[in-house]
């Protein structure tokens, strides 16, 4: 309601050419591109309709579409033609009784469609990676805490530092330079910009979070024009914004549980045959496991569960390992508190999960999409919880290599119609992470704790047996990672044996360090973020996320598309130009 309200006025305030007076929300909103054939709604909201009527054109050509209140809606429009489009939107009054007209208010809005082919590329196989909150900083952090240096040369490179297409990828959402994971997410799943907390639907100001117009999303688009099929991974619960935005059309991204009724609704009409991720008590309260598993879906919860269902070959795979969002690799490894994965011991990696979809998903001849997110590497660096965010950054690494692999078979194989398209990017970055030097371990807990330039040499790092996973998460010469988005918080650069929260709003209202966190070890350092906690809305206690440009990665045909900046939204084409013609 708050976000509603906060977005109405930005709109209204923007001086888009295109309104004018009475017309408020157009959608889809200005500079949208679909692809064509893509399902989008149109809509108009006007202030006050009494006595008026709509004339809507598309092209110049009427628009059918429904009246609801002061809406004009047209459902599950789509264009073939590629290029510019033209909606007009007109509100006419009747003069008199000779069926004379006159326009009261009128708005134009443009939209681009764009080709894809069908038979350009050489794609059946796509795999996206989205490391939630992954930045450039912390891919850095994560080479140099594994392999550390020597002569001045990194020791070793991640699998993504091999991906032939480095770039980079700008985040803003349509409401923000700075994105959350859902509008992030919908950009990649739609091609098209929404508000931050939105998913598949695109912003209007009516009460109702259920009637926003919506958008075709890829796994849908995918399946009903070539039969493609989908797979959605993430160490999330799959209700969370990520995996949600390739399925689902809500308003609030904190809807869970029409989110999970939305996934067991759409799995079929869009081709979704793999889930593998957090989400069991969302799932099953009310219980929509009974329903999964009418529709075929084979469903495990722990990794040893998965392994053995995977031998009986299942042709669509429901997996909950943990209540909510899965545990860090840092705690399934006990490197921590054992008590921190509680009732989930054996939560499965992420590239065992990636394995698996890949399995299921393979058999389908027309091809698949599938998403695999990173999801703690936000979570945690909204923790600033260095740790636990590096571990999943391994664990990401890690699921990328199986991909690798697949791909490196389909590429290398001679058939120019079976390839694989590898993606690793981000919605956005988490905690304006900063490498400014490395531990000294004779002045900890002071305020010359970082050591830098001269003071600073190169940090410890051992991966000894060779898993991919540092050896210790605590050197005596570690690297410093710090969190700029940040509230005020105390670091010590140690790992913590559970995740505290590095602030807390108290009594007066305001958001102080939390002492839990490293208070008598550590330095107090200052944040960036607000401190007043608002009336409605979440206190400022956590890291932020940044506006900083992110890793665009990618392998495979159709990759040359990704090369250079580009918009978030440009995934989402790439992948369809890189496809095949349909087997
Ligand atoms: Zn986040």
């Amino acid at each position: 309601m708050g976000r509603r309200l906060l977005w109405a006025l930005v709109w209204l305030v923007t001086p888009f050419s295109a309104l004018s007076a009475g017309l408020t929300v157009l959608s889809p909103p200005p500079r949208t591109t679909v692809a064509a054939g893509q399902r989008f709604d149109v809509q108009a909201e006007a202030e006050n309709t009494a006595g008026l009527f709509w004339e809507v054109t598309l092209d110049g050509q009427p628009l059918a579409g429904e009246v609801k209140g002061n809406r004009f809606v047209a459902k599950a429009l789509s264009v073939e033609k590629p290029g510019t489009h033209v909606l007009e939107f007109r509100l006419l009054q009747k003069l008199g009784k000779k069926g004379q007209t006159q326009v009261v208010a009128s708005a134009r809005q443009e939209f681009e469609a764009k080709a894809w082919p069908q038979g350009g590329g050489r794609v059946r196989h796509v795999i996206l990676f989205v490391g939630d909150g992954f930045g450039f900083a912390h891919r850095t952090a994560a080479r140099a805490f594994l392999y550390g240096f020597e002569g001045g040369k990194s020791r070793g490179f991640l699998a993504m530092d091999t991906l032939p297409v480095q770039s980079a990828m700008v985040t803003a959402s349509l409401s923000g330079f700075v994105t959350d994971s859902a509008a992030g997410a919908h950009a990649f799943a739609t091609g098209t910009k929404t508000a931050n907390g939105m998913m598949g639907v695109f912003p209007d100001t009516t009460e109702d979070d259920a009637d926003n117009p919506t958008v075709e999303t890829l796994p849908c688009l995918l399946f009903r024009t070539r039969g493609v099929v989908s797979g959605l991974v993430s160490t999330a619960d799959l209700t969370d914004a990520t995996p949600a935005a390739f399925v689902a059309h809500v308003a609030d991204r904190g809807e869970a549980s029409r989110i999970a009724r939305q996934f067991l609704e759409e799995a079929e009409p869009c081709g979704v045959r793999v889930l593998l991720g957090g989400g069991k008590k969302t799932f099953s309260s009310p219980d929509l496991l009974p329903f999964f598993a009418a529709q075929g879906f084979s469903q495990v919860f722990s990794a040893s569960e998965l392994e053995t269902t995977l031998q009986a070959r299942p042709r669509k795979l429901l997996g909950l390992f943990a209540d909510r969002h899965m545990n860090s690799p840092f705690d399934i490894q006990k490197r921590g508190d054992a008590s921190v994965v509680g009732g989930y011991p054996d939560q499965p990696s992420l590239s065992a999960m990636t394995r698996a979809a890949l399995q299921v998903l393979q058999e389908n001849p027309a091809g698949f999409f599938l998403m695999v997110e990173g999801a703690l590497i936000d979570k945690q660096a909204h923790m600033l919880d260095a740790e636990r965010m590096l571990w999943e950054v391994y664990n990401l690494d890690q699921a990328l290599k199986v991909a690798l692999e697949f791909a490196e078979k389909t590429n290398s194989d001679g058939d120019p119609t079976n390839d694989t398209l590898v993606i690793l990017t981000a919605d956005h970055e988490t905690g304006g992470l900063v490498l400014p030097g490395v531990t000294d371990p004779s002045r900890m807990g002071t305020r010359d704790q970082v050591g830098t330039y001269d003071r600073m040499g190169f940090p410890e790092a051992a991966d000894a047996n060779g898993d991919g996973y540092p050896d210790n998460p605590d050197p005596e010469k570690k690297l410093v990672l710090h969190f700029g988005g940040a509230p005020d918080h105390f670091d010590d650069f140690r790992s913590q044996p559970r995740p505290v929260a590095p602030a807390k709003a108290g009594d007066d209202r305001k958001v102080h360090a939390n002492p839990e966190k490293d208070g008598q070890t550590g330095v107090l350092y200052t944040g960036v973020s607000e401190v007043t906690v608002p009336e409605h809305g979440y206190a400022p206690d956590r890291g932020v996320h940044t506006g900083v440009d992110v890793p665009l990665l990618a392998l495979g045909p159709g990759s040359e598309r990704l090369t250079g900046v580009r918009d978030n939204t440009e995934i989402f084409f790439a992948i369809l130009q890189a496809l095949a013609p349909k087997p």
